[in-house]
């Protein structure tokens, strides 16, 4: 799968996706990455890439001219634009099911005030939020969709890390886990996942799973 990001930001991406599995993807050749930096795309000598909105108000816009410019020279015909908005859609496992579908993602990261609306309107295929709050800029979002949408992609999770059995794969959140020691300071494991007992476990598995997510969220179950 290709990625591509466009940013004002270059340098936060260097960590979050150089380590772990993210990493160890773009090593293998399954995902390809490449971040942009969007004065790249911009003429005059200040690199500007924003401009006060019109009919005033605080705060600066992303102008539409090097936005517009970036996509144009990135986009293929296959790939599928994403601006990262506090107004998008939120985010999901399902939408990371969604996305690991597509050959190519550009994620287009607001700054300042966000975009010109005419970047949502003819520019964008798709506009995502990570959760009802606000942040400085679209780079973590684009880092956290990044990450979500990676660890799908088919051959990145080795068998030991399955993304089957998760939160959210089955609409539900993950049952309890333990590890040994059997028993930790009084604290015991319940018996049933020391039985050896498959069907028992995997049944008592989905009853916590059930029970986990009408506790902590019913949300899921409507
Ligand atoms: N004025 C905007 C609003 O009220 O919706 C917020 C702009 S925010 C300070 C700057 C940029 O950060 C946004 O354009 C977007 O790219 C990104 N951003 C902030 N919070 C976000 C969120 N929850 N999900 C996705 N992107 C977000």
């Amino acid at each position: 799968m290709k990625v591509d990001v466009l940013t004002l930001f270059p340098a936060m991406f260097a960590g979050p996706l150089d380590e772990s599995i993210v990493q160890r993807a773009r090593k293998t050749g399954a995902l390809e990455l490449a971040i942009h930096n969007l004065r790249d795309y911009t003429h005059d000598r200040h690199k500007t890439v924003d401009d006060r909105p019109f009919g005033g108000g605080p705060g600066m816009l992303l102008k539409p001219e090097p936005i517009f410019e970036a996509v144009e020279s990135l986009a293929r015909e296959k790939t599928r634009v994403i601006l990262l908005s506090p107004s998008g859609r939120k985010f999901n496992q399902a939408i990371a099911r969604e996305l690991v579908q597509h050959e190519h993602l550009l994620f287009v990261c607001g700054s300042y005030e966000g975009f010109d609306e005419r970047i949502r309107e003819h520019l964008a295929d798709d506009e995502l939020s990570i959760g009802d709050y606000v942040l400085t800029n679209g780079a973590l979002p684009a880092m956290v969709i990044i990450d979500a949408v990676t660890r799908l992609i088919p051959g990145v999770l080795g068998d030991d890390e399955s993304s089957h059995d998760e939160s959210f794969s089955h609409g539900l959140l993950e049952y309890p886990h333990y590890t040994r020691p059997a028993e930790f300071r009084g604290m015991k494991v319940p018996d049933v996942l020391l039985s050896g007992n498959h069907a028992e476990i995997a049944k008592w598995r989905v009853e916590q799973a059930k029970l986990r997510t009408k506790e902590r969220r019913p949300d899921l179950l409507e």
